[in-house]
């Protein structure tokens, strides 16, 4: 659990590079700067390529996010501190821990059983507070609704009607949005009032898919 003067080094480099790649708000380049990514590699072989610009696998066909695209969708929530945000797609937990760095409060869901498992106690270890929970995505956390923010992780095939129902009015939700094996277009959707929503699209992306169905999953 290290985190020495070579790994803060190579974040500063990597931070140089998202700046260069056009990520401006400075909370978000700070939470790059303070989360030790090499940590939720889950495999210390690998460790070399925690801080280049890449996704990297983690075990069960799942991904780490590109720190480039981690980045991007943080700077599209525009958080204030405080905020209600839900996640969907745990995946390793590090976009969970940039966003705990931002100051608000995350509700995390994974459906993956594995991957909840180890991303809940590597957080809980590192003392980074995010309530994860095993379960369907698609479903939300209806309890803990509305939320202020919602972030999908997983590319989903169109906007989830019962995710847009657990965002406040005034929300946003960052949502990577296209087909399996096709690229992505990230989509910002503002809900303006119970039935209104604004949707924008920010470009191509490439994720795993956002999958139905929790029951094969462990
Ligand atoms: N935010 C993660 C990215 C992980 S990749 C990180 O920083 O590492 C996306 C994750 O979404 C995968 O772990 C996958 O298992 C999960 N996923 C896919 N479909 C899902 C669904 N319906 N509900 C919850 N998680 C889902």
């Amino acid at each position: 659990m290290e985190d020495n003067f070579k790994h803060r080094g190579l974040r500063k480099q990597l931070v140089e590079l998202l700046k260069q790649k056009g990520i401006e708000d400075e909370g978000v380049l700070a939470a790059i700067d303070n989360v030790p990514r090499h940590l939720f590699f889950f495999d210390t072989a690998f460790l070399q390529h925690a801080y280049e610009d890449k996704a990297f696998p983690i075990g069960n066909g799942q991904t780490i996010s590109q720190p480039y695209t981690v980045a991007f969708q943080t700077e599209l929530l525009n958080l204030k501190p405080r905020m209600k945000v839900l996640e969907i797609g745990t995946g390793s937990g590090y976009q969970s821990a940039v966003l705990a760095q931002m100051g608000v409060k995350i509700f995390t869901i994974e459906r993956q059983h594995q991957l909840y498992m180890k991303a809940e106690a590597l957080l809980d270890e590192l003392k980074i507070k995010a309530r994860c929970f095993y379960g369907d995505g698609y479903e939300g956390r209806p309890s803990y609704a509305p939320f202020d923010r919602i972030l999908v992780t997983c590319g989903a095939p169109e906007i989830p009607e019962g995710l847009k129902g657990q965002l406040k009015v005034g929300g946003r939700m960052v949502i990577p949005v296209g087909g399996v094996n096709q690229v992505q277009k990230m989509m910002t959707l503002d809900k303006i009032s119970e039935s209104e929503y604004k949707i924008t699209e920010h470009g191509d992306f490439q994720f795993v898919p956002m999958l139905e169905n929790t029951n094969n999953a462990r």
